[in-house]
């Protein structure tokens, strides 16, 4: 079927009353810039749907895009016609037989707009069902549940017909929740967290410490990468590249080897929380979930979040690694995170970190070191690049092969 337009219906825009002309204006925004690539398109939001016409660009290539942007509750391919009855008819016929199966079920559901037209709805109804039952054998009505309803809009520009519903990637449209900083590994987790965050409205921008050359730079450029993979859900990203290798040094040198791991934390988060507000940005999420690994205890994130009075939130809280990955294979950054190449945290990680650190021995400890002055520095060495979504960064896959060997 060729189809002239793609009709997306707004999920939970519809309970937001006051702020809904916002939301509508940002899922507009979003809609346009996941669908830069396609130059032929028109998009029109309206009050209650986005109408995105085609003009010969790909349907199929277009859904897939659009499924991935929040704020979408489904969406539907139609067809447009000219306001000819014949036309109308076997447009109808020809969609239905599509999805025809043995025992299909199909109904009529026609609204009009155009009241000038010469047939009405119930008139509409029967002629066209009358005629799919005709030309589709087999087939039934079914007026409760049928397995497929062809809607039939009669609108004042030509007629369209729609009878597929694709659910949409639901949440609410990213940048009507705010600004946060996300704490990005390469890992599997923080990816997730990232795409959870951004289903609740939150524009992220990313903060990623690397530690030249015990750290890779395709090990960099993984995480630039998935950064890439997640902008595909909400438009351009600001990746900052933190560099954390003097810290590394320093607190290995100076802190006793069972709290490397809590003063490396404490020293990230503190250098993200000065990140984030110098861009006036309000919270700070994470990849962390509870009891996965010994930085992840209540006992640790207490000594660890003790750095900073900005909210850090932590979507994957509560959730199991097998879930973790299930969304992390839905949303196409999996086969990224398992890609072999270790980031700054794995490399300085002591065999044997404290899994209940003491908050006032961590404040102690820490005093060794000179915490200003390395924050300071860090976030004066900061880069930023802006990520396009599915951008890429590594190099080929040769490249893999070569550093496990
Ligand atoms: P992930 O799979 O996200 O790497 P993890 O289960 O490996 O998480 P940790 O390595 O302890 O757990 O990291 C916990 C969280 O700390 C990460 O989810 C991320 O938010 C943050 N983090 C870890 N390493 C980095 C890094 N190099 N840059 C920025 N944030 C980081
Ligand atoms: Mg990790």
């Amino acid at each position: 079927m060729k189809y002239s337009e793609i009709m997306v219906r707004y999920g939970e825009l519809s309970t937001k009353g006051k702020n809904r002309k916002d939301f509508i204006r940002q899922l507009g925004k979003n809609v346009r810039q996941s669908l830069q690539e396609f130059p032929n398109l028109e998009i029109k939001a309206q009050h209650d749907r986005l109408h995105v016409t085609l003009n010969g660009e790909s349907s199929s290539a277009v859904i897939e895009r659009l499924s991935g942007v929040f704020g979408i509750e489904n969406l539907s391919p139609s067809v447009k016609v000219a306001k000819d009855i014949e036309t109308i008819k076997e447009t109808a016929a020809a969609m239905v037989k599509e999805q025809f199966k043995t025992g299909t079920t199909f109904k009529i559901n026609t609204r009009r707009q155009d009241h000038d037209f010469e047939f009405d709805t119930n008139q509409l109804n029967d002629m066209l069902g009358g005629y799919v039952l005709e030309h589709v054998p087999g087939i039934e009505v079914k007026m409760k549940k049928p397995d497929i309803t062809l809607r039939v809009e009669i609108r004042l520009n030509g007629v369209y017909l729609t009878s597929e519903i694709i659910p949409g990637a639901g949440g609410l449209p990213v940048g009507t929740g705010g600004r946060a900083v996300m704490m990005l590994s390469g890992g599997i987790d923080s990816p997730v967290a990232s795409y959870l965050a951004m289903k609740r409205g939150v524009k992220l921008d990313m903060v990623h410490f690397f530690s030249p050359p015990y750290t890779s730079e395709q090990a960099l450029a993984k995480a630039e990468e998935l950064t890439g993979k997640i902008a595909t859900f909400g438009g351009n990203i600001q990746f900052i590249q933190v560099p954390f290798r003097k810290i590394q040094e320093e607190i290995k040198e100076k802190v006793p080897e069972g709290y490397l791991m809590t003063i490396q934390r404490r020293m990230m988060l503190r250098i993200t929380a000065a990140i984030a507000e110098s861009r006036h940005t309000k919270g700070i999420f994470t990849g962390e979930a509870l009891g996965q690994v010994a930085s992840q205890t209540l006992e640790s994130m207490m000594a660890i979040n003790d750095v900073t009075t900005l909210p850090v939130l932590r979507p994957l809280v509560s959730m199991d690694k097998e879930e973790i990955i299930r969304i992390a294979e839905k949303i196409g950054t999996y086969d990224l995170s398992i890609l072999p190449f270790e980031d700054c945290c794995t490399i300085f990680t002591p065999p044997a970190p404290k899994t209940r650190p003491a908050l006032d021995k961590s404040r102690n400890f820490e005093k060794l070191i000179d915490v200003d002055g390395l924050v300071k520095e860090a976030v004066e060495g900061i880069k930023i690049v802006d990520v396009k979504p599915n951008e890429k960064f590594l190099n080929q896959q040769s490249d893999v092969f070569a550093e496990l060997l």
